[in-house]
């Protein structure tokens, strides 16, 4: 099934602000909240549906990449965010949307059944790629130290099924309402629980091993799918995947830098690759083959009879794929002519009788392009 136009789905302009797309997804969200239709699909599709446009178009850089790519640009970068959003994500994006307003007793009987613990801090590790596994994307699996949910108690903090009971005085609903009279009238206001934070219980005896943080050190053995064509000092992001929260709260997401090896041959711009190439003027005189490395091995090229230094062999397709856009970029093949540093006397008496050739005085034509001329061609490409 194609996937629908984001802005289609929340109804707004393409060039709506971020109120405007906020008070659209809070609209759809409240008509299709599967707590206000239950066991409706339909209603549940087009309330994931929301969730998901309002993840992206909410956010300026995957805004910006959508805008620009459409849905290629922000989904399907190996399972980062961006589509297939769980439940337990969108009750989380209703954190920032709803915040403090009348919603949250609307939301109250969620609160149960969610999570209240504190979140858990995200974890950032670093990942040094090789130019070969930035061309064709990798797996990486990483063993990352990071707190996990207490064995003891599975995370809750409680020291046992009896020593959680439901909390006083919200009477189980993490929100409490207070009434206030102010200038305008009475206000009534709801906000968190103050004895259970949010949680609806509280817990009466600790659990012993993590003294009721439900949390202890540990690790994880992780995959991360790279896509093929990431940069240094990109950021990847796995949700959930961070430190375990506090009493069972939601974990932080694990953000992923990446790091580029520097290649013996080749140099990486953009998504082209540079390959400096070494000929003795006698190769670059008569001409030969010679062979190349490229990112997908070694390729024979022929170099044709009277190359110039400085002129470029492009191998069409041999450069890196890029993350944001189709296509593959090119290697560059710099040629530079190799100038003899010492000589024999043989040599040197070889050389003064070329010299005195007219074959050897410099007469650049028409096709012979100077430094200038070549580097124009190279940003024209
Ligand atoms: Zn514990
Ligand atoms: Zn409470």
């Amino acid at each position: 099934m194609a996937k629908k136009d984001y802005y289609e789905v929340l109804g707004v302009e393409k060039n709506a602000d971020d109120t405007q797309i906020k008070k659209a997804y809070r609209k759809i969200a409240m008509k299709y909240h599967p707590d206000k239709n239950p066991d409706n699909k339909d209603a549940e599709e087009k309330f994931k549906e929301a969730a998901e446009a309002y993840e992206v178009l909410s956010d300026p850089d995957k805004r910006a990449r959508y805008d620009r790519f459409g849905h290629a640009g922000v989904s399907g970068n190996g399972g980062f965010s961006g589509g297939g959003m769980s439940m337990d994500d969108i009750f989380r994006q209703f954190g920032d949307i709803f915040g403090d307003s009348p919603f949250e007793s609307f939301f109250g009987t969620r609160g149960q059944q969610r999570s209240s613990g504190q979140r858990g801090s995200n974890l950032r590790i670093r990942v040094a790629l090789t130019m070969e596994e930035i061309a064709n994307g990798v797996t990486k699996k990483i063993k990352v130290k990071k707190r996990v949910p207490c064995d003891q108690c599975q995370g809750s903090g409680a020291k046992d099924q009896s020593s959680v009971k439901t909390c006083g005085t919200c009477g189980g609903s993490g929100y409490v309402r207070q009434v206030r009279s102010t200038f305008l009238g009475q206000m009534q206001t709801t906000t968190v629980c103050p004895t259970c934070s949010g949680a609806g219980q509280q817990v009466t005896d600790v659990c012993p091993k993590c003294k009721g943080d439900g949390r202890m050190m540990g690790s994880e053995t992780i995959e991360i799918d790279i896509p093929a064509g990431v940069e240094d000092g990109m950021q990847l992001s796995m949700r959930g995947r961070g430190n375990a929260g506090v009493k069972g709260g939601p974990a932080g997401d694990l953000l992923i830098n990446i790091e580029e090896k520097s290649h013996p041959d080749l140099k990486r711009d953009g998504k082209n690759l540079i390959y400096d190439l070494y000929l003795n003027f006698a190769d670059a005189a008569l001409g030969t083959s010679v062979q190349v490395p490229t990112i997908s091995g070694k390729v024979k090229i022929k170099i044709p009879a009277g190359t110039q230094g400085g002129k470029i062999f492009r191998l069409k397709q041999k450069g890196l794929p890029s993350v944001q856009s189709y296509g593959r970029g090119d290697q560059l093949i710099h040629v530079n002519i190799w100038t003899p540093k010492k000589m024999t006397d043989s040599e040197k008496r070889m050389m003064e009788d070329l010299r005195k050739s007219d074959n050897f005085k410099p007469q650049p034509g028409k096709t012979d392009k100077g430094f200038f001329e070549r580097m124009k061609d190279y940003f024209k490409s």
